[in-house]
């Protein structure tokens, strides 16, 4: 969508709260550790490649991508460090990851052999990376089956067309205080890597929520997604061990002002009426931003009140009910602080009955992103 950075409806990014949140997760780990940032979908919303940055001063030594796509806009960024993508790419791809040291993932005999055809294919590229799927009770992706595995280490220890660079899993239930089905899913994963012999440069198996809250030994890296953001993965189920620092914001504001009596109905199919005389404002964002249409009702800050939306959302636009008259081009904050209050992106999530992840992924790169300084860049 083409940003409309003329509209006053903008992202702010504070890169003091990413730089904070990854290196208290850093420092914490064990000496031999890495903490590879998770930036796959524009880093949750927040813009991929400067998110990128701000994680490697403060300690990421590589990254995480979904798409083959996200790890070469980030090569065109100059980041030269490892990336690796974690869903199962195309296997016509892989001289593209090759030739730009991009490491991807599988998870079944049939890509390996498919790969090293296509790979077969092509001269003088430098060996392609590998990380072998482990599926030990997720249902998504990779190897359930210890002698298919083992046929597959096998494989690749023996091709000279890859580098067998690492082995992984992903807990399903790492972010809830019940553990019986994570500690199933973590005794299969050692029964897995039992047939392995000899590790491969990268054992992981934490997201945000695993290196939170479990201790996993053995492995060497950290998947760290929505802990750079400075959301607590579980939602409020459990208490962070510590602080970590919320770095986006959503503002906008009142574009147009007015004085409606009792009655006057307001949006798309008329619901919403005004039970007495009101103010009501008007707002440049909509659900073609991702500001979702099950979000009416659901209030914005004002000069640090909440101003409910009333009638529906539209594509473009928002009402809310004023508490007085207020002046066109007062700020309005939708996700952030203002004064004593604040509003998160868990309560929008929790207004409309889904999680923070899916908030902040959903806002379209129609809303322009500022970013905030660190504090040693503000001195
Ligand atoms: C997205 C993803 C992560 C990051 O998860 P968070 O909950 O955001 O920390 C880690 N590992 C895999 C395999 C993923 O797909």
């Amino acid at each position: 969508m083409q940003t409309s950075f003329l509209r006053p409806t903008y992202i702010e990014i504070d890169q003091q709260a990413i730089y904070h949140n990854v290196f208290e997760t850093a420092k914490r780990l064990h000496d031999d550790a890495e903490l590879f940032a998770v930036v796959k979908a524009d880093a949750y919303g927040h813009g991929l490649v400067p998110v990128a940055r701000v994680c490697r001063e403060a300690g990421a030594t590589g990254f995480c991508v979904a798409t083959i796509d996200e790890a070469m806009a980030l090569r065109s960024a100059q980041i030269t460090e490892p990336i690796l993508v974690l869903g199962i790419s195309s296997p016509q791809t892989v001289a593209i990851a090759a030739a730009q040291h991009i490491s991807l993932t599988f998870g079944d005999l049939d890509w390996l052999k498919e790969a090293t055809r296509y790979l077969e294919q092509t001269a003088n590229l430098p060996a392609l990376n590998l990380h072998v799927a482990l599926d030990t009770g997720m249902g998504r992706i990779g190897f359930t089956d210890q002698n298919q595995l083992a046929t597959a280490v096998t494989q690749l220890r023996q091709s000279k067309e890859f580098n067998f660079e690492g082995i992984f899993t992903h807990f399903s239930t790492a972010d809830e205080r019940e553990t019986t089905y994570f500690e199933q899913q973590l005794a299969k994963f050692n029964a897995m890597m039992s047939v392995v012999g000899e590790r491969p440069h990268y054992v992981h198996v934490a997201n945000s929520a695993t290196s939170l809250w479990h201790q996993v030994c053995h492995a060497n890296m950290i998947r760290f997604g929505i802990g750079i953001y400075g959301l607590n993965p579980s939602g409020n189920q459990l208490q962070l061990p510590y602080e970590l620092e919320p770095a986006l914001s959503l503002y906008s504001e009142l574009v147009f002002v007015k004085h409606v009596q009792a009655g006057t109905a307001i949006s798309y199919g008329a619901t919403y009426h005004a039970t007495q005389d009101e103010w009501i404002g008007t707002i440049p964002i909509g659900y073609a931003d991702g500001w979702l249409r099950r979000l009416s009702g659901m209030p914005v800050l004002i000069n640090g009140q909440r101003c409910p939306i009333v009638g529906r959302v539209c594509m473009d636009q928002i009402m809310v009910r004023l508490p007085e008259q207020l002046a066109v081009g007062t700020k309005v904050t939708l996700i952030g602080r203002d004064g004593v209050d604040e509003i998160t992106a868990q309560e929008v999530a929790e207004y409309s009955q889904t999680i923070h992840y899916e908030i902040t992924c959903g806002l379209q790169d129609r809303i322009p992103r500022h970013y905030l300084p660190k504090r040693e860049e503000l001195d």
